[in-house]
C-alpha cells in the first residue's frame, strides 16, 4: 500500500452539485422549521377546542387529554403525509445515550387489493417496541420485553428524510409496563418539573406574579473532527471504537495554533452549509461554526433553547452531521478522544434558568432588586455544585471522556467553579459587609452593604474551568463531545432545584423574623457563599498546584476515572436527591448506574480486542516484513542499524501484545464491577503498553509498508 496518499486526493470526489437559489434571507425563511409540526400548523387543522387542550398540555404541563388523540393523529399524519412522509416513528433516547426508532407504515391493507393510509390516536399516544434489545440495567428481566414508548407533547414532532422517502418522528418517552423510566427523556422532563416546582416559590418571595412558571434553558456547543472517508475504513479502531488506538504524533500538531478560528477549508465549510441547511429545517437555530483548536476539528453551536428541545435538537445535530460528512467524502468523528496528544472533543453545556416570561434568573439586571435576585440564584448554583461535585463528575462519566477530562486542554476532572474576578469580589464583599464604589453607591441597596454595579458581561475568560459563569448563564464544559445532554441537564436542573428549596426556606424564615427582604438576602448570600466559597477557583485547572489544592487544601472531589465517579451515583446524597425530587427512584437510578458500568466495560473490552487483533495481525507483520527486506541488504550499517531498530521494538510489541491477550481472556470475573475494574485496571496499561511499541515502530518502519494511515495523513483535511 502506498503510504504516501496524497490527503488531497481523497478531496477529489466530493464535490456536490449545489444550486445557489433566492437570497440567503429568503432560503431561512422559508426553510427554517419547515420539516416542524409546530403549534402554528396544529392551530390550523385542529378544532379549537382540540386546539386548546393540546396548548394546555404543551404550555403548561397540563395533562394530556386521551380524547384528543385521534384528530390530532389525523392531523398529523396528514401533515405528514404532504411533507412526503411514508411512515412514523416513536422517537426515544434509550439508556445508550443514542436514539432509537421503530419504523411503521401508514399504510394499511383494506381488503380487495385497496390500502389506506392511517394513523390512529391509540397510535399516536402509545406504541410497544421490542424493548428487549434495549439496556435497563435490570428494571426489566430480559424474558419479560415488555417497555413502550408514548408521546411526548411537549417536543415537536418532526420529520427525518433521506435519498428515497422521509419518516415522521414522533419524540417518546420509553418506560417499562410498571412505570419506571428506561429512557433520558423522562428523568429530564421530571427534572424540568422539578425545578419549576422549587423555583417559583423563591420567585414569589422576589414578587414574581401568580402563574410564572420556570424552565432551564440550554445551548450546547458540539466539538468534533472530520476525517477523509478513506482513511476511515482504513482504521480498525475507528471503525469499530471511534478513536485511533495507534499512530504516532505528527511533527506538527496544535503547535502552531494556525487552525483555531482560522479560514475553514472549502471542502468543510460545504459540508457545514449542507448540515446546516438541514438543521434549519428541523427547526434547530444552529449559529456559529467554526475551526476548533486542532487540526480537523471543528465547532457548531445552536442557539440555546428550553433544555427538553434543545436536549432532542442535540442528538439530530450528531445524527445530522454524521449523516451529512459522508456525502462529502467525510467521517465525523464524535469520539472524545479520537487522537492521543491532540485536543479532544467536549460538548460545553451553558445553562440557565428563565420564566415563561422570558426572564433569565441568571441575568444581572439593572436595578438592585433584579441583582439581589441573580445573586440568590447565582449562589444557590454554587452550593448546588458543591454539594453534588459527585453527580456532575458521573453524569459525564463514560471510558472515552475518561481520556480527554485532565488531558490535553479540558478541564480536569475536579469539579470547580470559575466566577470570574469581578463576581468573586461581589460576593466577598457581601461576606465583609464592605459597600461598593462611590460611582455606584445606591444602586445595589443590601441593606447596610452597598454593592458594586454587577457588570452585565463579565468580561473575563477561562477555559480550564469545568464550570463557568460567562455573563448570564453557567457553562459546564466538562460534558463529552459523543454523550447525550439528558442526563448532564438532568442533574444541573435537579441539583440546583434542591439547592434552591432549601435558600428558598432559608429566606423565608429570616424574613419571618422580621427582616427586610434585602436584609435577608443579604444574609442568605452571605452564609452560603461562606460554607461553600471553597468551589470557586478562577485560577489555571490545568496545573499541578491546582490539583494539590484542591484536593489537600479545599477537600475537593477528583474521581479520576468514570468507575471511580460512577461509584457514587448510589450513595444516600444521591439517591436522596433524586427520590425528593421524583425524578428517579433508587431503582431507576441503580439501573442507570448499571448500565455505565455495563458499557464502561464492553467499551474498552472491545478497545482492548482490537488492539491485538491490529497489533497481531496488521502492526507486527509491517515490522516483521521490513525487517526482512532489510535482512536483504543486511550488509550496510545502515540497514545493520535500522535492523537493530526495528528488531527491538518489533520484540516489545510481541511481548506486549502476548501480555494484553492475556488480559482480553482473563476478563475479570463473573460481575460486571469485576469486568469493569479489570478493564480499567490491567486491559486499559497493558493497552498502552501495546500501543507504545507499536507507535514506536511507526517511526522507524518504512512507511510504504506501514499498514494504517498516520496522523499526519488523517488530520489535515484539504
Ligand atoms: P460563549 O462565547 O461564551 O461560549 P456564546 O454566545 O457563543 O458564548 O454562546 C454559547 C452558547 O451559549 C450558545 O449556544 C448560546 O446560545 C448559549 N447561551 C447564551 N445565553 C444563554 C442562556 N441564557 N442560557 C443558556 N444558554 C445560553
Ligand atoms: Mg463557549
Amino acid at each position: 500500500m502506498n503510504q504516501d496518499f496524497d490527503v488531497n486526493s481523497a478531496a477529489r470526489n466530493w464535490r456536490v452539485e449545489t444550486t445557489p437559489s433566492a437570497s440567503p434571507l429568503e432560503v431561512v425563511n422559508d426553510l427554517f422549521a419547515s420539516d416542524v409540526l409546530t403549534l402554528e400548523q396544529l392551530k390550523a387543522r385542529l378544532s379549537k377546542s382540540a386546539y386548546k387542550s393540546l396548548q394546555g398540555t404543551v404550555e403548561r404541563g397540563a395533562q394530556l387529554d386521551a380524547g384528543i388523540a385521534d384528530t390530532v393523529a389525523l392531523a398529523m399524519k396528514t401533515w405528514a403525509m404532504e411533507k412526503g412522509a411514508t411512515h412514523y416513528t416513536h422517537w426515544f433516547q434509550p439508556l445508550t445515550g443514542s436514539t432509537a426508532e421503530k419504523h411503521d407504515s401508514f399504510l394499511n391493507p383494506a381488503g380487495d387489493g385497496v390500502a389506506i393510509m392511517s394513523f390512529s390516536g391509540k397510535e399516536l399516544i402509545q406504541a410497544e417496541p421490542d424493548a428487549s434489545s434495549f439496556p435497563s440495567g435490570g428494571l426489566r428481566a430480559t424474558f419479560e420485553a415488555r417497555g413502550y414508548t408514548a408521546w411526548d407533547p411537549s417536543s415537536p414532532a418532526f420529520i427525518v428524510r433521506h435519498a428515497n422517502g422521509a419518516t415522521l418522528c414522533i419524540p417518546s418517552v420509553f418506560a417499562s409496563w410498571t412505570g419506571e423510566a428506561l429512557d433520558l427523556k423522562t428523568p429530564l422532563l421530571r427534572s424540568i418539573e422539578a425545578l419549576n416546582s422549587a423555583v417559583t416559590p423563591a420567585l414569589e418571595l422576589f414578587g414574581a406574579s401568580a402563574g410564572t412558571r420556570v424552565g432551564s434553558s440550554l445551548g450546547a456547543e458540539q466539538e468534533y473532527f472530520l476525517i477523509a472517508e478513506e482513511y476511515y475504513y482504513r482504521r480498525p479502531d475507528l471503525v469499530m471504537t471511534g478513536r485511533t488506538l495507534f499512530g504516532a504524533k505528527p511533527p506538527r500538531g496544535q503547535e502552531l495554533e494556525d487552525h483555531y478560528f482560522g479560514a475553514i477549508p472549502d471542502r468543510v465549510l460545504s459540508f457545514m452549509t449542507d448540515a446546516e441547511m438541514q438543521l434549519y429545517a428541523l427547526g434547530i437555530p444552529v449559529k456559529t461554526r467554526h475551526n476548533e483548536v486542532a487540526p480537523g476539528q471543528f465547532e457548531i453551536a445552536p442557539i440555546f433553547e428550553h433544555s427538553n428541545i434543545a436536549a432532542d435538537h442535540q442528538q439530530l445535530i450528531m445524527q445530522v452531521l454524521r449523516t451529512t460528512a459522508r456525502k462529502y467524502g467525510l467521517v465525523c468523528l464524535m469520539h472524545e478522544k479520537p487522537f492521543a496528544g491532540v485536543n479532544g472533543s467536549g460538548k460545553h453545556c451553558n445553562w440557565s434558568m428563565a420564566t415563561n416570561a422570558g426572564e433569565n434568573l441568571l441575568e444581572p439586571g439593572d436595578t438592585p432588586h433584579e441583582n439581589m435576585q441573580f445573586l440568590f440564584f447565582c449562589t444557590a448554583v454554587l452550593k448546588a455544585v458543591d454539594t453534588h461535585q459527585d453527580l456532575l463528575r458521573a453524569c459525564v462519566a463514560s471510558a472515552s471522556n475518561d481520556h480527554r477530562l485532565g488531558a490535553n486542554e479540558a478541564p480536569p476532572a475536579i469539579i470547580s467553579i470559575f466566577l470570574g474576578s469581578e463576581l468573586t469580589d461581589i460576593f466577598e464583599r457581601i461576606v465583609s459587609g464592605q459597600g461598593g464604589s462611590g460611582k455606584s453607591a445606591g444602586l445595589m441597596g443590601l441593606g447596610s452593604s452597598v454593592l458594586p454595579e454587577i457588570p452585565v458581561h463579565a468580561g473575563d475568560r477561562n477555559r480550564t474551568s469545568p464550570f463557568a459563569f460567562t455573563g448570564n448563564k453557567f457553562e459546564f464544559r466538562a460534558v463529552g463531545s459523543s454523550q447525550s445532554i439528558s442526563f448532564p441537564i438532568t442533574v444541573l436542573n435537579a441539583i440546583v432545584a434542591d439547592s434552591v428549596s432549601e435558600l428558598t426556606a432559608d429566606l423565608k424564615a429570616r424574613l419571618d423574623a422580621g427582616l427586610s427582604l434585602d436584609e435577608a438576602v443579604t444574609e442568605v448570600v452571605k452564609s452560603t457563599y461562606q460554607k461553600y466559597q471553597r468551589i470557586v477557583f478562577n485560577g489555571d485547572g490545568y496545573s499541578d498546584a491546582w490539583h494539590q489544592e484542591a484536593e489537600k487544601e479545599r477537600g475537593l472531589l477528583n474521581l479520576r476515572t468514570t468507575l471511580d465517579a460512577i461509584e457514587h451515583l448510589s450513595n444516600e446524597k444521591n439517591v436522596g436527591l433524586f427520590g425528593r425530587l421524583g425524578i428517579l427512584n433508587e431503582r431507576e437510578l441503580a439501573a442507570r448506574q448499571e448500565i455505565m458500568y455495563d458499557i464502561y466495560f464492553k467499551t474498552v473490552n472491545i478497545e482492548g480486542e482490537t488492539t491485538e487483533y491490529m497489533a497481531q495481525t496488521q502492526i507486527l507483520p509491517a515490522a516483521l516484513n521490513y525487517l526482512a527486506d532489510l535482512g536483504k541488504v543486511g550488509s550496510s550499517r545502515a540497514a545493520q542499524g535500522v535492523t537493530t531498530e526495528v528488531s527491538a521494538a518489533a520484540d516489545d510489541l510481541f511481548d506486549a501484545i502476548q501480555a494484553l491477550r492475556a488480559q482480553n481472556e482473563a476478563l475479570g470475573g463473573e460481575e460486571v464491577h469485576e469486568k469493569a475494574h479489570h478493564m480499567r485496571d490491567h486491559v486499559l496499561p497493558a493497552m498502552n503498553d501495546v500501543r507504545a511499541a507499536a507507535d514506536k515502530l511507526e517511526k522507524v518502519v518504512s512507511s510504504k509498508l506501514w499498514p494504517l494511515p498516520t496522523y499526519r495523513q488523517m488530520l489535515f483535511v484539504k
